[in-house]
C-alpha cells in the first residue's frame, strides 16, 4: 500500500481489499475494492475513495454506493444497460475530478483523457454527451471521422473533469473524507 494513503484509513469501520471490486460491506466494515477487472491497483482504490467522498450521506454506508443501473432486455439480444439520462456519467465526472485531486496529492498518475474515455465507453448515459455539451458536431457530420467524433466528445468530458477538479482543494477533499468516516462510525454496517 502506498505509504501516503494508509493514514487516511483510521476508521475501524473502513478498510480496503485488493481482491474486492467496487465497494462492499464485509464483517460490519465498509471495504473499498482495489480490483477492477483483471487488475488490482492503487488507481482503483483512489476511484472508490472518491466515490465515498462524492456520494450523498444517505448512501455512504451502502454496498455499490446504493446505485443501480437500469437494464434493458430485448428479445434475442443479451441484457444491456438502458441509458435514460446523463446522471451516471455526470456522477463519474464528479468522482473523477476528486480522484484527480487525490492523485496529484499522492503523486499517482492520473491521465485525464484515459478516465474521460473510460466514462464515455462504460457509463450508460454518455450517449447524451452531444446534448449536454456545447460546440459538438452532430454524428452525421462527415467532416469528422468516427474516431474524431469520439475524441471530441471525450475531450468535453476531460475538460469537465479538469474544471471540476479545480473547485476542490486537497484540504476540502480530506475534510469531506473525515466527515464521511464519522458518518460510518454512527451507522450499523
Ligand atoms: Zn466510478
Amino acid at each position: 500500500m502506498h505509504s501516503k494513503i494508509e493514514p487516511w484509513f483510521q476508521s475501524a469501520k473502513l478498510t480496503f481489499d485488493s481482491e474486492i471490486q467496487g465497494n462492499q460491506i464485509v464483517d460490519h466494515r465498509m471495504v473499498l475494492g482495489m480490483r477492477a477487472g483483471y487488475e488490482s491497483e492503487t488507481e482503483n482504490l483512489l476511484h472508490e475513495m472518491s466515490h465515498f467522498i462524492e456520494i450523498d450521506d444517505s448512501r455512504c454506508a451502502s454496498p455499490g454506493w446504493g446505485l443501480s443501473v437500469n437494464m434493458a432486455y430485448f428479445p434475442g439480444h443479451p441484457p444491456c444497460t438502458d441509458p435514460r439520462s446523463f446522471q451516471a456519467p455526470a456522477r463519474e465526472i464528479r468522482v473523477s475530478a476528486i480522484q484527480r485531486v487525490l492523485s496529484q496529492h499522492f503523486n499517482i498518475e492520473f491521465d485525464d483523457f484515459t478516465w474521460a474515455k473510460l466514462i464515455y465507453d462504460w457509463v450508460p448515459g454518455s450517449c447524451y454527451v452531444l446534448a449536454e455539451f456545447e460546440g459538438l458536431p452532430e454524428w452525421g457530420d462527415k467532416t469528422f471521422s468516427y474516431d474524431e467524433h469520439v475524441k471530441l466528445r471525450c475531450d468535453k468530458i476531460k475538460e469537465a473533469i479538469v474544471a471540476q477538479s479545480h473547485t476542490w482543494t486537497i484540504e476540502q477533499v480530506r475534510d469531506e473524507w473525515d466527515r464521511k468516516c464519522q458518518l460510518l462510525e454512527q451507522r450499523t454496517l
